[in-house]
């Protein structure tokens, strides 16, 4: 059997608050193959983001362990694990993080600036990942010229520009009204089934999660339900 893309295992994330503790996560474990298209649903506040934050390398773990294609992340370096953010992770958030005075295409060309990527070549693959996401024609403009769902398919293509293996988007549809939200999604459905794209979708909408492949639900920090694996997420034979 090949390794996973995504393995997790008992993962726990405690944050200190004051002179109080949060349990964001209390011992996760799951795994993820490449090509996969997952959901992870979940009440507000049930440790989504801080999975992802995790998936992603921007966060470690306070306990358990993360394998992403084989390798221990949590026992990085935090330059080795930037490395791996930047050239196999894409990201993709609520609320867009766009740099305000810059054009679409500059913004998509950032993930591209501290690579090897010749400089004339960058523009080249900022131009093909706005062409994927069909907004060619809004290259020159900058977010505030632009509507919701078109500043997230900038982000989109910013976080396809660097071709990574695993995108992660947090609520990618929070910000968006549902008919947008629906192009969103069914834009990752695209990627997902036209280039094996892994993909990690949180939401806590029913709707949008069931465009994925798989759901696996949060609920205080513990996978409470996976579809993929029903009876072992409820910890008991089926
Ligand atoms: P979700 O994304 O599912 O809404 P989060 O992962 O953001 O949930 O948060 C899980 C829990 O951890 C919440 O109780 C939240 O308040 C807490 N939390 C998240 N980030 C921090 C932080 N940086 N410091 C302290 N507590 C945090
Ligand atoms: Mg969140």
């Amino acid at each position: 059997m090949t390794e996973p893309l995504i393995a997790v295992t008992d993962l726990t994330r405690r944050y200190a608050v004051g002179e109080a503790t949060v349990d964001a996560l209390r011992g996760a474990t799951l795994t993820i193959d490449r090509g996969e298209f997952v959901a992870i649903t979940g009440a507000s506040g049930s440790g989504k983001s801080t999975l992802m934050n995790i998936l992603g390398c921007l966060d470690r773990p306070t306990s358990g362990g993360y394998r992403l294609s084989g390798v221990e992340i949590a026992a990085l370096d935090g330059d080795t694990r930037a490395e791996i953010r930047n050239r196999r992770i894409g990201f993709v958030f609520q609320n867009f993080n766009l740099l305000s005075r810059t054009t679409a295409i500059e913004n998509v060309e950032l993930p591209l600036f501290y690579g090897p990527t010749p400089l004339a070549e960058q523009r080249t693959r900022a131009a093909d990942a706005l062409a994927r996401v069909g907004l060619t024609h809004r290259a020159r403009h900058v977010p505030s010229q632009l509507s919701g769902g078109e500043q997230q398919r900038v982000a989109l293509a910013r976080a396809l520009v660097n071709e990574p293996e695993l995108l992660l988007a947090d609520e990618p549809t929070g910000n968006l009204d549902s008919r947008t939200s629906a192009d969103i999604v069914a834009m990752l459905r695209d990627l997902n089934r036209t280039s094996g794209l892994t993909i990690v979708l949180v939401t806590h909408d029913p709707e949008i999660a069931a465009a994925a492949d798989r759901v696996i639900s949060f609920r205080d920090g513990s996978i409470v339900a996976d579809s993929a694996a029903p009876a072992r997420a409820r910890g008991s034979a089926p």
